[in-house]
């Protein structure tokens, strides 16, 4: 739109008439003037319409809230006793001087900030996503992403893009969406971008992709997606996993420091504070975890193969408390827990080189160092049961020469949640999809 001033600028035009464009937030009706406010993608403005204006009293009667207007108006100071001092266009008003309506808007189902049922929320995300906590989480999301791939892109990774359609699935087939379209052949939706950013360490080294993963979850959590969105990397010529744990650490840290340079507000929305980490992020081992557990919180854990949620939380806790630390890692699970690539040493059996990343109480990674050697990798999946000639696409590439690499994967819809402290994932994700929901909620 030629000549439109966003609204976040009005300051700069006070005494001119200028053009806004946006949408209706709010009316109030005043004696014979009408106050609304507009609302653009910067911020929002009180608009006056007087009754010395005939034409646009009268209109102004008729908006209602969500209605797209284009407006044009004097930019006025507010007296003194109505400035609202901090607030965005607390200093002025716009006199409006005509109103075009570009769009009406039907019945609303509920004030756009009114906080309702997360189900009702989400139902109607169309019209929610423009609330204004709702744009806060999607804001920082965008900042998380960016510093995410700025921070790769500085420690010398090349960005690719990973396919959604896949011809065997890197997990091993329980948790895939099944694709029925290819001639002789059943294909997946990706649960990973794993095979194919191995196989870009072959022209990058370093390679790191945002991906699309897709996930038949059995069960509906808090935690849970059908479709996420990972953040991974994949490095070559490692000596073990404490180098992906690295760029992974500075990954983090380069992402928490933009945040807090550019969200304090939002946090503090939030009721939340920029987390923590201490020089390094503290790493436990498994059965180092479990035990502080057991003689922190007085409980024995269940699983010694793996974490359960209560394990993520309390240790969590712990490293808040005794460590100053929001992340925590934890190393050294039983190679048989994880992904069939993982690499062993022979030395460490049965323990694997995987890692997970923990953040304010939750997995939000997972990575490892894989295995690299051809003959190794064919013989794990033979152990694990599976057919090597349906690997045979991503195998190439260890026949054809692999180096000792690693990298990690981290949940983008987790790590925003996290860092808002909102409970469910769902909410960190612009369209979520469960086992309960795509677009609408499914009937029961
Ligand atoms: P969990 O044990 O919590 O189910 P996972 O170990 O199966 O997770 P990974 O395969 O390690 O998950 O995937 C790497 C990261 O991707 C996870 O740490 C998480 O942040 C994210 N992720 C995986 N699956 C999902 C999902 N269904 N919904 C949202 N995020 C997910
Ligand atoms: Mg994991």
């Amino acid at each position: 739109m030629q000549n439109r001033t966003y609204i976040k600028d009005l300051k700069d035009h006070v005494g001119k008439e200028i053009i806004v464009a946006g949408w209706v937030d709010v009316r109030r009706d005043q004696g014979k003037m009408v106050f609304f406010d507009m609302r653009d993608v910067t911020g929002k403005v009180q608009c006056v319409a007087l009754p010395s204006r005939a034409e646009v009293i009268e209109k102004a009667k008729t908006i209602r809230p969500e209605w797209v207007l284009k407006i044009t108006g004097l930019v006025n100071k507010r007296p003194a006793k109505n400035v609202k001092a901090g607030v965005l266009n607390g200093e002025v008003e716009l006199e409006v001087t005509m109103i075009e309506v570009l769009s009406g808007a039907l019945d609303l189902p509920f004030e756009l900030n009114e906080s309702v049922n997360l189900d009702t929320y989400l139902d109607n995300l169309p019209y929610t996503l423009r609330s204004e906590r709702t744009k806060d989480i999607f804001t920082m999301q965008s900042t998380i992403l960016e510093a995410y791939r700025s921070s790769l892109r500085s420690q010398g990774f090349t960005e690719f893009v990973a396919p959604a359609l896949v011809g065997g699935d890197a997990e091993g087939g329980a948790a895939a969406f099944k694709v029925d379209y290819f001639k002789d052949k059943i294909a997946f939706l990706a649960t990973s971008p794993q095979f194919y950013k191995q196989i870009m360490v072959g022209p990058f080294e370093r390679a790191f992709t945002v991906a699309k993963i897709f996930r038949a979850e059995k069960s509906a959590t808090t935690r849970h997606l059908s479709e996420a969105t990972c953040l991974d990397f994949e490095m070559g010529f490692i000596e073990n996993e404490s180098e992906p744990m690295k760029v992974l650490e500075n990954a983090i840290k380069d992402t928490v420091r933009t945040v807090g340079k550019m969200h304090q507000d939002i946090f503090t929305r939030f009721n939340s504070s920029v987390p923590e980490i201490p020089e390094k992020i503290p790493v436990f081992t498994l059965a180092e975890a479990q035990d502080l557990i057991t003689k922190e919180f007085n409980r024995t854990t269940e699983d010694k193969n793996d974490m359960s949620p209560e394990d993520e939380r309390q240790i969590c806790e712990y490293a808040k408390k005794n460590l100053k630390s929001d992340f925590v890692f934890i190393t050294r699970f039983p190679t048989k827990k994880r992904a069939f690539y993982t690499y062993e040493d022979p030395k460490e059996a049965p323990f694997s080189r995987g890692f997970d990343l923990l953040f304010r109480g939750l997995e939000i990674n997972s990575g490892a160092q894989r295995i690299h050697n051809y003959e190794d990798l064919v013989r794990r999946i033979v152990d694990r049961g599976m057919d090597p000639s349906k690997f045979s696409y991503y195998l190439q590439a260890f026949k054809y020469g692999m180096p000792p690499h690693g990298g990690s994967s981290t949940g983008l819809e987790r790590f925003t949640a996290r860092m808002l402290e909102l409970v469910n994932v769902k909410e960190a994700t612009s369209f979520p999809r469960d086992m309960t929901r795509i677009d609408s909620r499914l009937s029961e």
